[in-house]
């Protein structure tokens, strides 16, 4: 059994960290939608990495980006330039309407340059007396998990025994703009908050939230920080999900697909204004923006740009939205969805997310769910029509 998967599985217990349940397949190759474990069963991905995977496993031309930029130039560290990464800045600002990148590598990186980024502004440009500055998040939040990002969080999961907790958070309400406006005073730096909150479980705020949030943060005199890390990127129909409401934050957070499923890539993108308050040594990372990262990085903004991915999302989203649709009332009790990218509330009399994702696995289908009863489905926006409808099938047996 020694590399069966059960064999694989039994041979990480006792020696990786508990941190994670994943549901009992061993991956061992993949290709666009589809995966394939180490008995060669095939099963379509409708994870697709938390949306690290937009663009579908080993997509063609980020491969080739990958491939080029391997076989000349590989890290450098800050310490010097190197010859990708201007390229890399003027794409990132192109495609946010924004001036400025502060690159890094994961997502919780990116919240927390984010994060460091407001106070010194708020001390520096707005004039917050010396560690008063405070950022106002939304309840549900999901921004990652290092120290102080857990210290904002609402789910005590992630967040029961690692305190002593980051002081200099206010929590208010999500989609609720009287409640982000009583909360925003002369300490305000920020607010942070996902445009749609993916792992509360794809909740997508009422139409006009995202235009009060940028409404009331300019009122305040504070920043509006979009965390687009799961969001962004071709997900909901457009390159940003902001972009519904046609509103510019004043700082974009972004990783995940930014990487194209080939290396962490995540990045801060500011206002001119917000991004000069960083000077040399206040900030930094030896992996940040480095040669491969910056490849890939400038293939994936390259895709992004011929528009492709984010009609597909929306087409092939009215084809998600429709077959959920059918299935309310057949073990679905609610759901969301918006671009390729669903929310899906299950009756939890037939069993609860992980049940359903288990099901699912033995159809062939991977999911992963979030909260309780909620399972999401986000596959890669290069699934075809014919792939995504069978998902719909298969979900309706393990529904019944
Ligand atoms: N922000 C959002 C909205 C996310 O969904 C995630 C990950 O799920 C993160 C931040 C953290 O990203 P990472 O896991 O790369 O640190």
């Amino acid at each position: 059994t020694g590399r069966s998967s059960a064999g694989l599985i039994a041979a990480e217990t006792p020696v990786l960290a508990h941190n994670y349940h994943p549901l009992p397949v061993v991956i061992s190759r993949a290709e666009g939608a589809w995966v394939e474990d180490v008995e060669g069963r095939r099963y379509l991905d409708m994870l697709a990495g938390y949306s690290a995977l937009n663009f579908g496993h080993r997509h063609p031309a980020l491969i080739e980006a990958a491939h080029r930029q391997l076989d000349t130039l590989t890290l450098t560290s800050r310490a010097f330039h190197h010859d990708r990464l201007a390229q890399f800045a003027e794409g990132l600002a192109d495609l946010t309407g924004l001036d400025m990148v502060l690159p890094m590598n994961t997502g919780a990186e990116a919240v927390e340059s984010g994060i460091k980024l407001a106070r010194k502004w708020a001390y520096e440009v707005k004039g917050v007396p010396a560690d008063q500055a405070t950022i106002v998040v939304a309840g549900g939040n999901f921004h990652g998990r290092t120290t102080t990002i857990v210290s904002f969080s609402d789910d005590e999961e992630a967040r029961a025994g690692f305190g002593p907790y980051t002081p200099g958070f206010r929590t208010v309400p999500y989609n609720d703009l009287a409640a982000l406006e009583a909360a925003l005073d002369d300490t305000t730096a920020a607010v942070l908050i996902e445009p749609i909150q993916g792992e509360a479980g794809v909740i997508i705020p009422d139409d006009g939230y995202l235009a009060g949030v940028r409404a009331a943060t300019t009122r305040a005199g504070c920043l509006f920080i979009a965390d687009e890390i799961q969001s962004g990127l071709g997900r909901t129909g457009t390159t940003l999900a902001v972009e519904h409401e046609h509103v510019t934050p004043d700082v974009v957070l972004l990783g995940k697909a930014l990487g194209g499923g080939i290396v962490p890539v995540s990045a801060v993108v500011a206002h001119r204004e917000v991004m000069s308050v960083l000077g040399p040594g206040q900030h930094g990372s030896t992996f940040g923006g480095n040669p491969l990262a910056a490849a890939v990085g400038t293939a994936v903004i390259d895709l992004l740009a011929t528009g492709e991915y984010q009609s597909r999302a929306t087409e092939l989203g009215k084809v998600l939205h429709t077959g959920l649709t059918d299935l309310l009332g057949h073990g679905v009790t609610a759901f969301r969805t918006r671009g390729l990218w669903a929310g899906i509330d299950i009756d939890p009399a037939l069993g609860t997310g992980r049940a359903i994702s288990e099901r699912l696995m033995s159809e062939g289908i991977l999911v992963k769910d979030t909260h309780g009863s909620t399972i999401r489905l986000a596959p890669p926006l290069t699934i075809t029509e014919p792939d995504l409808t069978s998902a719909l099938t298969s979900l309706r047996r393990a529904l019944s």
